[in-house]
């Protein structure tokens, strides 16, 4: 087991990452740009190490900065959590050949999926069902009109090094697709030096819903159940839960299966998220990514592990620590991803928070590192925390749920907890009925 691990983020997920090792009795490193000086997670960690100015790539993007605070502080491995270097795979080949162990997948395996036409092809390889589409890059129209003739429109070109909803475009017929393979390949390579495309069949209205897996790294690996993260603005995920409303349990064990052998015949190693689209009872494979995910509280909830101490196990070579007979499902859980910014026009709302209390009570558990008098820096991402819920069935969920939001008090700024507070009580939201596009209607609806 490791003696010191350094948290290479910031936030909620370094909080997060810290309760687990200090559980483990593993010493923690917090590092944090100047800006982040009186954070939470620099106060509860044994040491903390200074890393930069305030903007992320002089300070948690700086694999320099990161790399000496470990090598004077004596860490031996680092978390990663989600953003930042979660899904670099230079940093990880960097910190192997700094003998300190990284918290995650081979970089091998985060380099394969973190380009989308290598994920695809893939995941295609290993079984997992994939979205109709072209094999690989699109050279030119006229290779890109055949193919969406072949699958039908409407098709949908994407960034082979997309990420973020960035690089997209939808064309309904082929009058649409030369406008929309010259503005999606334009956009890839502004956004990402990389202009490469491919097309994929659109789907009309899809579910999210994504499966938790976690690796040995030698050829074990088991699933936890999926996600449905259907609730989205401009494909940023707003509200989750486990289960999915829409899945039987038929369904659910297919996918999980099939998630869970692709991983194992991958030589995966560590936590992984499987993300499809879902439409008449079919899954179609988007992208994996080979880090914790935000959202990975509710499947903490419902399984009762902790997929942070499973992932320290993994990577200090203890392997998992149970199998997938041993995977027990319980109940519901839905989280909430509560954002500094109005919750009318998602404005950021940075500034001192006057007074934050939080709920509590029976099924009830919020992640965030903001406490009264703490001041949110404008230079990093809106999420202030995360409320999760859990109950015996989705019913008695929504129900604690929406107490337990009349219980949260944020004064000093503005936060999106009034948009969950309307969420909780819409009628489609209480029946489990709302596919990919429901909350932006809702929204465009006033
Ligand atoms: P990114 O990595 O940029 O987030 P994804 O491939 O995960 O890109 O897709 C992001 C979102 O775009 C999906 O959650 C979905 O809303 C939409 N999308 C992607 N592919 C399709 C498709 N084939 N049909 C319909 N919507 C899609």
């Amino acid at each position: 087991m490791f003696q010191k691990i350094l948290i290479a983020n910031r936030g909620e997920i370094a909080l997060r990452v810290l309760r687990a090792a200090k559980e483990l009795g593993i010493a923690t490193v917090a590092v944090h740009s100047t800006a982040d000086a009186d954070a939470m997670h620099v106060r509860l960690a044994d040491e903390s190490v200074c890393i930069g100015p305030p903007p992320s790539r002089e300070s948690y993007l700086n694999i320099h900065q990161i790399v000496a605070a470990c090598e004077i502080t004596g860490a031996d491995a680092i978390h990663p959590g989600y953003g930042f270097l979660s899904e670099n795979a230079k940093f990880a080949e960097i910190l192997e050949a700094h003998n300190i162990t990284f918290i995650g997948p081979k970089a091998e395996h985060i380099r394969i999926m973190g380009d989308k036409i290598e994920a695809k092809r893939t995941a295609k390889r290993l079984g997992i069902p994939v979205v109709p589409g072209s094999d690989g890059a699109i050279s030119d129209e006229k290779e890109a009109k055949r193919i969406a003739a072949s699958i039908g429109y409407p098709v949908i070109i994407k960034a082979s090094a997309g990420g973020g909803g960035r690089g997209m475009k939808v064309a309904r017929s082929e009058a649409d697709l030369e406008i929309a393979l010259a503005t999606a390949k334009a956009e890839a390579g502004a956004a990402f030096g990389d202009d490469a495309v491919y097309i994929e069949k659109y789907l009309e209205k899809p579910r999210h819903i994504e499966v938790q897996i976690m690796g040995d790294g030698a050829g074990k690996a088991i699933h936890l159940g999926e996600r449905d993260c259907s609730l989205q603005r401009r494909h940023q995920k707003v509200w989750e839960e486990a289960n999915s409303p829409a899945l039987n349990s038929a369904d659910r064990d297919r996918i999980g299966m099939v998630c869970a052998n692709a991983i194992a015949d991958l030589g995966y190693s560590g936590a992984g998220t499987i993300e499809f689209l879902y439409e008449n009872g079919e899954f179609y494979f988007i992208e994996m990514n080979t880090r914790l995910q935000v959202e990975h509280p509710v499947t903490e909830a419902i399984t009762g592990l902790d997929l942070v101490h499973e992932q320290i196990r993994v990577a200090s070579g203890g392997g998992l620590s149970l199998t997938q007979d041993e995977v027990r499902f319980n109940g519901h859980a839905i989280e909430c991803r509560i954002n500094a910014e109005d919750p009318k026009t998602f404005t950021p709302s940075p500034g001192t928070v006057t007074t934050f209390h939080t709920p509590g009570g029976l099924g009830i558990r919020v992640d965030s590192a903001v406490y009264s008098g703490y001041r949110i820096p404008p230079y990093y991402d809106s999420l202030i925390g995360k409320l999760i819920v859990h109950g015996r069935n989705r019913v008695e969920c929504m129900m604690r749920l929406k107490r337990a939001l009349d219980e949260f008090v944020v004064d000093g700024i503005k936060t999106t907890l009034p948009l969950f507070q309307e969420l909780v009580t819409n009628p489609d939201i209480a029946n489990g009925d709302y596919d990919i596009h429901w909350l932006e209607k809702h929204l465009a609806a006033g």
